[in-house]
């Protein structure tokens, strides 16, 4: 098959297994070059395949030699269709890991549900004994849940009022005014649902009732904060509200992990491009100026850069965590840098689709975008033919996992 991307709205329904390949490897020889953290033995990440989850999974494995056990839910390939890019990063992840002779073993399937955490659990049990670090790092439009049964949509919109503003169709290379209706109370609690915490205490809360985290156990989810150009999308909208959800869990986890002196928290990360990322209305644009002047600066940062730091400053450190005020740890410090954000706010109203170029790097935002799906890799012959059918190595199935029942 000879594979090209083809972009739909925000997202591009093709990847590329050896571009991929090479973007994951990329970010492997990142962390090894930036050098050895001493930290958590093993490791659960579970939204494991692309963007910060991947990243995690990377310097965990190659910076503090971790085992990992990664879970995501990713798409195989067919006689037509290529994989997922979460697919076939976690095919490269794997083989790279075992080149270097780290355990690496991988759960594909619905976090959410019941099934997937009882394979996790028994996966843990047998190879590792207990948990270190638990790495929660899902961004989801739905979720089932497993108790119910209802299906939750979230969305993206903001609260109590409607909100309008410039977005960009950063494909088309053009600025657009867009306006948003304010959520109902159904999409709020939808949007909590999905993007909450409910999933993240349940998966803590299962792992504790099985008796697999260990001492000293860490879990970490992420967040985002950003400044006000969008809050009226993100802090203050429907997300907003599922991520105060998330750290009103992560106090309560923190509570609950006290008596075998665990810690439960949340990461603020920076604004990067992810498959997540890309489908938030103004956010695309705000990233594209914000790119231009972090590089400019000599300060821009990608998920692997931002995980190595948050593994580096904090997950790795001999000292105890160190958080913010309202107990955040702040990774997304040098995008909120006062005269970062001054110049981001003198941009933005300036930019039009004639100035795109001059004023954003909507180009390093496509770049990127693209290299999300393994497209415009350097070194990768795309006219060439290239076999869309990849194997993850240690995928565990059910059926791998002595002891599972199926619990639906
Ligand atoms: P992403 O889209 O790159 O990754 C999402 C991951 O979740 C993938 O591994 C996917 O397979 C997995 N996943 C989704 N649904 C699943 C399911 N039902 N079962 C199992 N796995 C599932 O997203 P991302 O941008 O890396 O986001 C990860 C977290 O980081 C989110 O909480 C997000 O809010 C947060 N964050 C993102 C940014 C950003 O700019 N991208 C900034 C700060 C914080």
């Amino acid at each position: 098959m000879i594979i090209q991307p083809k972009i739909r709205g925000f997202i591009c329904t093709t990847a590329h297994p050896e571009g991929c390949s090479r973007v994951v490897e990329e970010q492997i020889q990142y962390v090894k070059r930036k050098g050895r953290l001493t930290g958590p033995k093993n490791v659960l990440v579970i939204g494991a395949s692309t963007g910060y989850g991947l990243a995690s999974r990377i310097v965990a494995t190659f910076g503090a030699g971790s085992k990992t056990i990664g879970v995501f839910f990713e798409k195989e390939a067919d006689e037509k269709r290529t994989a997922s890019p979460g697919w076939y990063n976690s095919a490269a992840f794997e083989k790279y890991a075992h080149r270097d002779g780290h355990y690496a073993k991988s759960i594909n399937g619905d976090a959410f549900s019941q099934k997937i955490k009882s394979h996790a659990a028994e996966l843990i049990r047998n190879d590792f004994g207990k948990v270190d670090l638990i790495i929660y790092s899902l961004a989801s439009p739905r979720r089932v849940h497993p108790v119910t049964g209802q299906v939750f949509s979230s969305v993206l919109k903001p609260i109590g009022q409607t909100f309008t503003s410039k977005s960009i169709d950063a494909f088309r290379g053009e600025v657009k005014e867009i306006t948003i209706e304010p959520a109902n109370e159904e999409e709020i609690a939808s949007t909590v649902a999905v993007m909450g915490g409910e999933d993240w205490e349940m998966w803590i809360d299962y792992l504790a009732k099985e008796n697999l985290l260990a001492d000293g156990v860490k879990t970490v989810a992420y967040s985002y904060v950003g400044p006000e150009l969008t809050h009226a999308i993100y802090k203050d909208g429907t997300i907003g509200k599922a991520k105060e959800h998330l750290k009103l869990t992560a106090d309560k986890l923190d509570k609950k992990l006290k008596d075998i002196y665990g810690r439960a928290i949340v990461s603020v990360d920076k604004a990067v491009v992810t498959q997540a990322s890309a489908a938030i209305p103004v956010v695309p644009l705000y990233i594209s100026i914000l790119f231009k002047v972090m590089k400019e600066k000599g300060t821009h940062e990608g998920c692997i850069e931002q995980m190595y730091r948050l593994f580096h400053d904090h997950l790795c450190a001999s000292s105890s965590l160190s958080t913010d005020q309202e107990g955040y740890i702040r990774i997304d410090d040098l995008e909120m840098q006062e005269d970062v954000q001054q110049k981001v706010m003198e941009l933005w109203p300036m930019v039009i689709s004639e100035n795109l170029a001059q004023y954003t790097d909507v180009k390093g935002y496509c770049d990127e975008f693209y290299r999300l799906f393994g497209f415009n890799v350097a070194g990768v012959n795309y006219d060439a033919e290239v076999d869309p059918v990849v194997t993850i190595p240690s995928l565990c199935t059910k059926q791998e996992i002595p002891g599972v029942k199926d619990a639906g």
